[in-house]
This record gives structure tokens, C-alpha cells and sequence, in this order.
């Protein structure tokens, strides 16, 4: 029986090519690097992952990126990422063909971060890790974390952001990832939220290029993928949304709905998270 959804798809193709051409940039690989189990309905682990899939599935995102516990903690104790982080392999352990964990940590603990690092990816099914508001960026305690997650090839995300109200203690904005970037220049970061402020954060990693950006978190405002597609070029870009804080149909939007080339939105969509996982995968023997 058909859906409703193919009708609509298939209305479309017959009558309105313009229409046509955005639903069917929805067709390209999806592959979501921002995802939380916080914000999710669920007691467990596991209920709150089986729901964040199922929204997944109705998107068509068919990979997601997973990261950090309930609730939210700024500021985690070793002994909190710890549990944080077996919250996610918890929530992982069914959804191994459709998740990838990034382990949480903390530059205000790098020694324990480093042990976290070597637990959850070297000895564990992680591939990236999570650094979100504890430590700034820019500070040295930082180093042997970034370290040892480019001897892993293991991507590093960063949660950015440029607050008019003045930013959290510890929280870094894309200043303090170029600082960090300058200091490990075969890492590979990725400026979470771009900044927040895209248009201030765009402009400041431009010139740093071996740094990434995501497009998660904010609202879905015209112009951005457009305007990080300019100052990056779009094999910097990467789709995130930031689920469920977010939802998957609003950041989807931001890059479907982008004026710019289905070979830019395919990029941006899944081929450049691929590329940058493909190494850690390929030595964990896991098929992307
Ligand atoms: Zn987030």
C-alpha cells in the first residue's frame, strides 16, 4: 500500500519539478553528527534511544552520531562522565548498525579523560569524542585528550559558542578551537553550533582549514548553510542537528531547503562524515 508520503512525492514529480528537486535532496545519504539522548521521552537508556531511532527512521537520517547522558552535566566529575558514557554504550549496544558513540569528556580532568578516551574507543565501540563547556579550548589542559584522539583518528567535537550575554566560565567560542587547532594541526576538530552566531564564527575558522563545522543547534535561519557553503567551501560542512534538543526536521531544513548545488547538499548531508570516520572505522573493522 502506498504511503501518503509517496503520493505526495509522487504528485510532486509529475507537476511541480522546483518542489520536486528539495524532497528529493532528502534522498542523499543522511548521516547526523550532534545527537543526544537528553531531551528524548524514556526512563532508560534504551527507551529513550529506541525513540531518538524511530525519529531518525521517519527522516530517513540513517546514521547518528550519539553523545552524553541524562541529564546534562556542565561540569562532570570523572567519576559522572564515567556514568554518562555508559549511558550512551548502554544506549548503543542494540543500535550498533545505526549509531556511533563519541565519548564525553573533560579538559578539567585529562588524565581520567584520557583513561574515558582509551575505555570507550580504543577498548570500546566509540569513534569520536564530545567536549562540551568545562574547559575552554584554548587551554593546555586540553592537549593530551586531542593527543590521544588523533593517535585514534578519532574525531574531536567542540561545543562553540559567541553569547551576547558573556559565555559560561569554561565554555569555548571558535577563537579558542583555533588556538587548540593551531597546537594539533593533524587533529580533527569540528567547531560544534559553528559559533552559535554563525556569521562571527564562520568568518573566524575560515582561514583555519583544517577545522570543521556543524550546522546543529539554533534556529533553522535562512542563509546559514548558504553562507558556510561560501566562507568554508562544502567539504568542511557538516550536517548536525542537536536531537532532541532539536528536532531532526527543523535542522534537516536548514540544509534541504539551502540555495546551493545538490553536490554541495550531498556533501554536507553524509559524504563528509563518512570521510572523516572512514579511517577509525576501517581500523575497528566496522563497516560504514
Ligand atoms: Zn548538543
Amino acid at each position: 500500500m502506498k504511503t501518503s508520503t509517496q503520493s505526495v512525492r509522487t504528485t510532486l514529480k509529475t507537476t511541480a519539478p522546483s518542489e520536486c528537486r528539495l524532497l528529493y535532496s532528502g534522498h542523499f545519504m543522511i548521516w547526523d553528527v550532534h545527537t543526544h539522548l537528553h531531551g528524548v521521552d524514556g526512563r532508560t537508556p534504551e527507551e529513550k534511544m529506541a525513540k531518538l531511532i524511530g525519529f531518525a527512521d521517519r527522516m530517513g537520517v540513517e546514521r547518528i552520531c550519539l553523545y552524553m547522558g541524562f541529564p546534562f552535566l556542565l561540569d562532570p566529575t570523572p567519576k559522572e562522565l564515567r556514568q554518562q558514557n555508559d549511558q550512551v554504550l548502554q544506549a548503543l549496544a542494540h543500535y550498533h548498525d545505526k549509531a556511533f558513540g563519541f565519548v564525553y569528556v573533560s579538559g578539567k580532568h585529562p588524565d581520567e579523560s584520557v583513561r574515558e578516551i582509551d575505555r570507550c574507543i580504543k577498548n570500546g565501540p566509540m569513534v569520536g569524542v564530545k567536549l562540551w563547556v568545562a574547559r575552554r579550548a584554548a587551554e593546555k589542559d586540553l592537549d593530551a585528550i586531542v593527543a590521544r584522539a588523533t593517535e585514534l583518528k578519532a574525531p574531536i567535537l567542540q561545543h562553540t559558542w559567541l553569547k551576547t550575554t558573556g559565555n559560561l566560565a569554561g565554555e569555548s567560542t571558535p577563537q579558542d578551537l583555533i588556538e587548540l587547532a593551531k597546537r594539533h594541526p593533524k587533529a580533527t576538530l569540528i567547531c560544534g553550533h559553528s559559533g552559535g552566531d554563525w556569521q562571527l564564527g564562520l568568518r573566524a575558522i575560515r582561514s583555519t582549514t583544517s577545522l570543521y563545522t556543524e550546522t546543529s543547534g539554533s534556529d533553522p535561519t535562512s542563509g546559514f548553510v548558504e553562507f558556510a557553503v561560501k566562507e568554508l567551501g562544502a567539504d568542511r560542512v557538516l550536517y548536525g542537528s542537536d536531537a532532541g534538543g532539536r528536532s531532526f526536521a527543523s535542522q534537516l531544513a536548514k540544509v534541504q531547503g539551502a540555495d546551493v548545488d545538490d553536490n554541495a547538499k550531498k556533501k554536507i548531508l553524509g559524504e563528509n562524515l563518512k570521510r572523516l570516520l572512514t579511517p577509525i572505522l576501517k581500523d575497528k573493522g566496522i563497516k560504514p
